[in-house]
Formats: C-alpha cells, sequence, structure tokens
C-alpha cells in the first residue's frame, strides 16, 4: 500500500521501519527541517523493549543507553542538597533511558531505503474518497495515499483535519516544562549531579548526561493562549514566570533559553479520544494518546503502537477496516495504564506552596555529608 506518515518521530520512525520492512510505499513527511533531537532524555521501557528487538534496534539502543536518574538532588536556594530521589526511580532492566538524538538516529539509520523521508513539509488538507486519501500539502504539492497516518505529536495536524480541533481532546495537567540546551553546564559539576531546584509552583533544574547539559524549568499554570510554534512566544512566557526568582542557578538557566534557538516547551497535558481512526486515516503516539511527561512512557507508546498496526495491516491483508480497530484494541490498554500513572507526579516536582516543598523535601531520601 502506499501510506502517507505525517510526523518523524519516533511513532513516524517507528511506523516508517516497521511498515516499509513490510513491503508497503511509505512517505514519511516531518514539517521540521531536520529530524529533531532537543528535549531531555526518553525511556524505553517495559513491551516496548520487545518492540525494539523484534525492529533489530535493540542493540543499537543498548550501547547507546545513558544513566542519570540516579543522582537526582533537590537543593535549597544555595545549591544545598536537601533531598534525593530513591536511586531506582528510572533505572531498572526494565527500562532503557535513552538520548532523543541517539533514539532518533538509531531509528531513521533502520528505515529501509524505500521509505521516502520528505523534510519541512506538512499537511494542508486531507479529503477522503471511496479508493484513497488525497493530501494537499504546505509545499503546494497533492497526492494520493491509501492511508494516512498521524504521527504529528500532541499537536497533531492530521487530527485538527480528521477529527476536529485540539481543544475537543486536551485535557491540560496544569503544568508547563522547558527543557533547555546549556552546553556551558556539560561539565561544571565533578560529580555529575543533576540538582532541582523548587519554590512554590516552579522548578528549576540541571541534568547532564553523556557530554551534554541540559536545563529544566517547569510551573503551575492554567492553560496559556499562545502560538505554541512561535518560540520567542515561548521564552517570553518563561521569562514571565521565572525572571523575578534570583535564587540557585535560575537566572544562569534563563540565560541559556536566550540562547537556544531550539527549547522545547509545552503543556503538560493528555490526549484522551474515544477512537484513534477514521475511515482510511489513523492517529499513532502521543497524536492519540499523548500521555505526558509525567508518565515517561510517551516514546515506549509511539513504539508499541507503531508495531501493532503495522502487524494488524499484516494479519488484516491490508484490510484497515479489520486493521484499525484490532490496533486500537491492543494498545488501549498500553495508554490506559500510562495516562493512570501521572496522578501526584506534578504536585511532587511542583508543590504549590512552600509547605508543601518542605513537607515534599522531607519524604525524600536524606543526603549523606560530602555527597
Ligand atoms: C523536539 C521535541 C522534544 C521533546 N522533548 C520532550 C521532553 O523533553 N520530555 C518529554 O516528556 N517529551 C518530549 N517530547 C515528546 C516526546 O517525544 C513524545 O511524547 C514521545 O516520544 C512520542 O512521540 P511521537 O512521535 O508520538 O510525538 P513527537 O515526539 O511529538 O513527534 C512528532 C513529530 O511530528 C512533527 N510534526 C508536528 N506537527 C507536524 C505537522 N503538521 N506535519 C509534519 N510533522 C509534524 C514534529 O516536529 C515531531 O518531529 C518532545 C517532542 C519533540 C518533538
Amino acid at each position: 500500500m502506499k501510506i502517507l506518515v505525517s510526523g518523524a518521530g519516533v511513532a513516524g520512525l517507528s511506523l516508517g521501519r516497521d511498515l516499509g520492512m513490510r513491503g508497503h510505499h511509505v512517505t514519511i513527511i516531518e514539517r521540521a527541517d531536520r529530524l529533531r533531537g532537543n528535549g531531555s532524555p526518553i525511556d524505553v521501557r517495559g513491551d516496548a523493549i520487545e518492540v525494539a528487538e523484534k525492529m533489530g534496534i535493540l542493540p543499537a539502543v543498548r550501547d547507546a543507553r545513558i544513566r542519570m536518574t540516579e543522582q537526582v538532588h533537590f537543593v535549597d536556594e544555595d545549591g544545598t542538597a536537601v533531598g534525593r530521589l530513591p536511586a531506582d526511580i528510572g533505572d531498572s532492566s526494565d527500562d532503557i533511558e535513552i538520548a532523543r538524538e541517539d533514539l532518533s538516529r538509531i531509528l531513521a539509520d533502520a528505515l529501509p531505503e524505500t521509505v521516502d523521508l520528505r523534510l519541512s513539509e506538512s499537511v494542508n488538507s486531507i479529503a477522503e474518497h471511496d479508493d484513497g486519501v488525497d493530501v494537499g500539502f504546505a509545499s503546494g504539492n497533492s497526492e494520493s495515499f491509501d492511508l494516512v497516518l498521524g504521527a504529528d505529536g500532541m499537536h497533531s495536524a492530521v487530527r485538527r483535519l480528521v477529527f476536529g480541533p485540539e481543544q475537543d481532546w486536551i485535557r491540560h495537567l496544569g503544568l508547563y516544562v522547558a527543557i533547555i540546551d546549556m552546553p556551558g553546564e556539560a561539565d561544571a559539576e565533578a560529580e555529575r549531579i543533576n540538582p532541582m531546584y523548587s519554590y512554590p509552583g516552579h522548578l528549576a533544574g540541571i541534568a547532564r548526561f553523556k557530554d551534554r547539559a541540559i536545563g529544566l524549568l517547569m510551573f503551575a499554570s492554567d492553560p496559556i493562549d499562545y502560538d505554541y510554534r512561535d518560540v520567542e512566544a515561548q521564552k517570553k512566557i518563561l521569562f514571565d514566570q521565572f525572571a523575578e526568582c534570583r535564587s540557585w542557578k535560575v537566572q544562569t538557566i534563563l540565560d541559556a533559553v536566550r540562547a537556544d534557538p531550539d527549547i522545547y516547551f509545552d503543556s503538560v497535558s493528555q490526549i484522551h479520544m474515544p477512537t484513534w481512526h477514521r475511515g482510511r486515516v489513523a492517529l499513532v503516539g502521543d497524536a492519540a494518546h499523548c500521555a505526558s511527561p509525567l508518565a515517561g512512557r510517551g516514546t515506549s507508546l509511539a513504539m508499541t503502537g507503531a508495531q501493532f498496526l503495522a502487524e494488524e495491516l499484516e494479519r488484516s491483508d491490508g484490510d484497515h477496516v479489520t486493521a484499525f480497530p484490532r490496533y486500537e484494541a491492543r494498545q488501549r490498554p498500553y495508554v490506559e495504564f500510562a495516562q493512570g500513572t501521572v496522578e501526584g507526579g506534578g504536585a511532587l516536582l511542583v508543590p504549590p506552596t512552600q509547605e508543601a516543598i518542605v513537607a515534599r523535601n522531607q519524604l525524600l531520601q536524606p543526603v549523606a555529608v560530602g555527597q
């Protein structure tokens, strides 16, 4: 079949691999002018490890594994450690942590040569008819496909065009998050501790992995009205939120916000939809069921969903009417589990009051002198 995949994130690249290997003619379009690798490291966990094995990329994923989460320390305004996260959070044999750029590269390298990856392209219109789907692109081109798969993330254009506006499906969890490159901090601390500083409704942190450092800013807020693609608007929101804070390294992180042309900034939200397919169009990954960064499972869900969809299309001889509901039935339990794990996560990371911060720190493991 001739299949269009919108979005070259983990979901889109996994679809490209899984469908391309099964002999389909796959075109992946990506709005950005390159594969985006910024953001925080991600987890390949649970059944997604088996998915990676079936895709043949598990050895490369294991080779690129990083370890960082056991080193998270909460600090006070002077940088003195007041507590740390338990050592086993996010680090087990069932969980491989990997830099986003590495997973992206591994998946892109695994694409069969037949997959056509087009950068700086996006969908403008989708019109289904009896024999296929006519797609109009932002470049002005148009083309017909047998199937269209929306793997274009939480703000999916395919979802908007086929299923209706984002506000019908998005559930805001009351937080915003930004990840910023901080090249100047990469080896600033010999012990490579990842410090996090809280003040009411706000969290600022620095994490180090490989030869890189990233800044993390989170804050509690009702939904903010801004163009989610406008990086300058994103930066202004961060300055408005954090400019007053002179404690710890918050101003250093804001300097990095100024310098980084490609920050990651988004609301911490989930996507809930009663169904992920309509006619010849289906959604995969965050576009269908974003679980939010608090779940730490978006990448694994993207990988399992892509594989289930490719397998079900094969099992039903390309009959999407049979395959799409089967894909959804297999993927739903994973999504419901992941979306259900976020409760309390926001309040732990971003306590709303000073009392709640003190209470949170008391629950954490103490830091031994000298650590
Ligand atoms: C740059 C970036 C940084 C991220 N950083 C973090 C992070 O730090 N922490 C976290 O928890 N999650 C982060 N995420 C989200 C995380 O990657 C996903 O939850 C998870 O990997 C599921 O992936 P996905 O492929 O479904 O969606 P995504 O990773 O969002 O990928 C969607 C892809 O589609 C592209 N796209 C969007 N709109 C269009 C369009 N109209 N046409 C064509 N292409 C389009 C995007 O550029 C992107 O490459 C980030 C996502 C991106 C894109």
